[in-house]
């Protein structure tokens, strides 16, 4: 029988193109040379364009190391990784750079804003960097993402003085602006109270339903998990069958 490459064989069976995917990804790390510690052990993963997926498992499982792989912030020691069907693996450091920039928006756990820019500066940061200056045209997406965020109102203000979950709601704003085709989110809402967790839980939700941007989350939270589409368990670095929902 004839063995098909993992992308044809997963294509067949599915709706939408996989947007991410993922086929027997390793990653290790030196922890003192020569010690290197393997922390994913061989991660097959497809995202399929508009999916709405959360990501599970206990602190210390791979997580944060598996979206970032994903989000091109980090390579795979081995295996194969695509988005938009593009292999990466064989591209250099300034063509990830270009692929991340256009295709993929990053939500961290900690903002990363810059608190003495306002608000408005902020969310046009990476797009004023990738052209290199600021325009009339930046600051006007800029703003219909800060409106769709609710927080107009809150344009000038500098970032520091915003709240937690403001400045998270920005830092979503931020990582829309190029209009990304994957959103990935690492405990986005982790340092947040239950309301403005659930403010931004739901901005992420609109983000997917409006615009059809495939979002990956990872939550700690299983209520929140519990309103994604689907929910990945990842354990001891490998991801874990589904849980069936009854038995
Ligand atoms: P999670 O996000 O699920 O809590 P991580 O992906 O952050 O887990 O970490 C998985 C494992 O990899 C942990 O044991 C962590 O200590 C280890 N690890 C992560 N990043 C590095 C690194 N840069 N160097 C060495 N070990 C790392
Ligand atoms: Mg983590």
């Amino acid at each position: 029988m004839k063995h098909l490459p993992v992308h044809e064989a997963q294509a067949s069976g599915s709706k939408a193109p996989s947007i991410v995917q993922l086929s027997q990804v390793r990653k290790s790390f030196n922890v003192g040379q020569p010690t290197q510690v393997e922390v994913l052990h061989g991660i097959d993963l497809v995202l399929h364009a508009g999916e709405f997926v959360a990501i599970m498992g206990p602190s210390g499982s791979g997580k944060s190391t598996l979206l970032n792989i994903v989000g091109l912030l980090d390579r795979p020691t081995q295996g194969r990784l695509q988005i938009k069907g593009q292999e990466t693996t064989t591209l250099d450091d300034a063509a990830l750079t270009q692929l991340r920039g256009r295709s993929i928006g990053f939500v961290f756990q900690y903002h990363h804003l810059i608190g003495a820019f306002s608000a408005l500066e902020n969310v046009m940061l990476p797009m004023v960097g990738l052209q290199g200056y600021p325009t009339a045209a930046i600051a006007q997406r800029a703003l219909a993402l800060m409106d769709s965020v609710g927080l107009s109102k809150w344009r000038d203000t500098p970032a520091t003085r915003l709240s937690g979950g403001q400045q998270q709601r920005v830092a979503v704003a931020r990582a829309l602006i190029m209009q990304p085709a994957l959103l990935l989110a690492d405990e986005p809402t982790g340092n947040l109270d239950t309301q403005s967790a659930d403010a931004v839980f739901e901005l992420f939700r609109q983000v997917n339903r409006e615009h059809g941007t495939a979002v990956l989350l990872v939550t700690h939270n299983p209520a929140l998990a519990a309103r994604c589409e689907r929910t990945i368990q990842v354990i001891d670095g490998r991801v874990s069958a589904p849980v069936p929902s009854s038995r």
